[in-house]
């Protein structure tokens, strides 16, 4: 098997190929995990420098108006609404998916004031799940966690059904619509994690009925470290959105400065207070990169992508055991793999400019952004992997030491 020429003749058809100019990818990196944090652009970092020393530095205070400061988030809002399938109008730019499934999921608690349980996935992000319960203790609710198919634990008393839309360990992809529809036919409310689908998959939000979504930046639309988040509200809902972070962001007319809350109508009800303007304004360069991107695209690139990885693993590294689904359609932009020392190896592929990651507890996890990688990369990082392999150099020492982050 060839796999470099297999791979060169997937490059020379790749319509997304001359995209990759676009980014900085550092000389000796083969990048495999733009699904934990996408690459630099030269247009994020160049709206990054104009927003320092012309908007910030010269312009000060005068650039909420002058420069568009003030409506970041609901402009940004839209242009990531575009890339998910939500109307204009129905996304905000705002906070962290920690701090909007806050949000969310309160907001879910008060439109179904008779219900009081939310009900998410046992093999949720964990953040999910540690937000769900901050959530359940300030407002009385319960958090039931579904250990087989989510949809299979809805119940009279559920207010709200979270689901990741990938799953961030195995890849594996939920059906938007179908559990949207249960959720609903059973009273509760969906709401969707679009970590790792947002940038990836054709996300139709308000085609498949979901009630509300949360989703970064950082990850798949390549916004920066610590970028901002989004949230969306499907239209049926504006007007409805009762949220507990109400800050002046969120006021119907926050500089009234009147003493008393008063929510925007929209989404807009879910802004708390004022935005990091330097990193939404990176995000904006980075959205200049996916401007005429048609998803159907990237999706069907990403699939190719993932499935040669998958072929070529697994006829090059017998002792790997595949953890994310066989089928392309049934994952999103990443595979894993399974080997107890996972943790090493990826330690050992890193050292060799290989870079993907790794999850408790055995999982190799590998990313497939299609708007900067070639299929010559993703058959360079198998051989890689086969070479770390076959060779043992993950048992050395130094591959088995821990950083903070993983
Ligand atoms: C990356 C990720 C997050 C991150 O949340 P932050 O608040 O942005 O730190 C949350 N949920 C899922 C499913 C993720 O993959």
């Amino acid at each position: 098997m060839d796999l470099i020429s297999d791979a060169r003749a997937l490059d020379a058809a790749d319509a997304l190929a001359e995209r990759r100019a676009r980014y900085l990818i550092p000389g000796g990196v083969i990048y495999l995990d733009g699904n934990s944090l996408g690459p630099a652009s030269h247009a994020a970092l160049a709206a990054l420098d104009v927003a320092a020393r012309e908007e910030w530095a010269e312009g000060l205070i005068r650039s909420w108006n002058a420069a568009g400061w003030f409506e970041m988030p609901m402009a940004l809002g839209d242009r990531i609404g575009r890339l998910i399938g939500a109307r204009a109008g129905s996304v905000a730019c705002c906070d962290t998916i920690s701090v909007n499934l806050y949000k969310v999921l309160h907001a879910c608690l008060t439109l179904r004031p008779d219900r009081r349980v939310i009900l998410a996935e046992a093999t949720s992000f964990p953040t999910d799940l540690y937000i769900a319960e901050g959530v359940c203790a300030a407002a009385g609710a319960r958090l039931v966690l579904a250990e087989g198919p989510v949809e299979a634990a809805l119940s009279g008393e559920v207010a709200a059904m979270l689901v990741n839309q990938v799953d961030y360990r195995t890849g594996a992809v939920r059906d938007m619509s179908a559990l949207s529809v249960l959720a609903q036919e059973a009273g509760a409310l969906a709401v969707w994690d679009l970590s790792h689908s947002a940038g990836a998959l054709e996300v139709a939000l308000d085609r498949d009925g979901a009630d509300f979504a949360v989703g970064c930046t950082y990850k798949y639309l390549n916004g920066g470290p610590g970028a901002p988040g989004f949230v969306y509200a499907a239209e049926r809902h504006h007007g409805q959105i009762r949220q507990p972070v109400s800050g002046w962001w969120g006021h119907a007319r926050p500089f009234a400065f009147d003493p008393g809350y008063a929510a925007a109508e929209g989404v807009k009800a879910f802004l708390a207070g004022t935005q990091p303007v330097l990193s939404m304004r990176t995000l904006s360069g980075a959205l200049d990169d996916w401007d005429g991107v048609d998803m159907a695209g990237v999706r069907a690139k990403s699939r190719a992508m993932t499935d040669a990885f998958v072929r070529w693993v697994e006829a090059l590294c017998p002792g790997l055991e595949l953890g994310s689904p066989r089928e392309a359609e049934a994952r999103g932009s990443q595979v894993s793999f399974r080997h107890p020392n996972g943790y090493e190896i990826i330690q050992a592929l890193i050292a060799r400019g290989v870079i993907g990651d790794f999850r408790a507890p055995d999982v190799l996890r590998f990313g497939f952004a299609p708007l900067y990688l070639s299929f010559e990369e993703v058959a360079r990082a198998v051989l890689a992997l086969r070479d770390v392999l076959e060779s043992g150099e993950w048992r050395e020492p130094r591959f088995a030491e821990r950083g903070a982050v993983t």
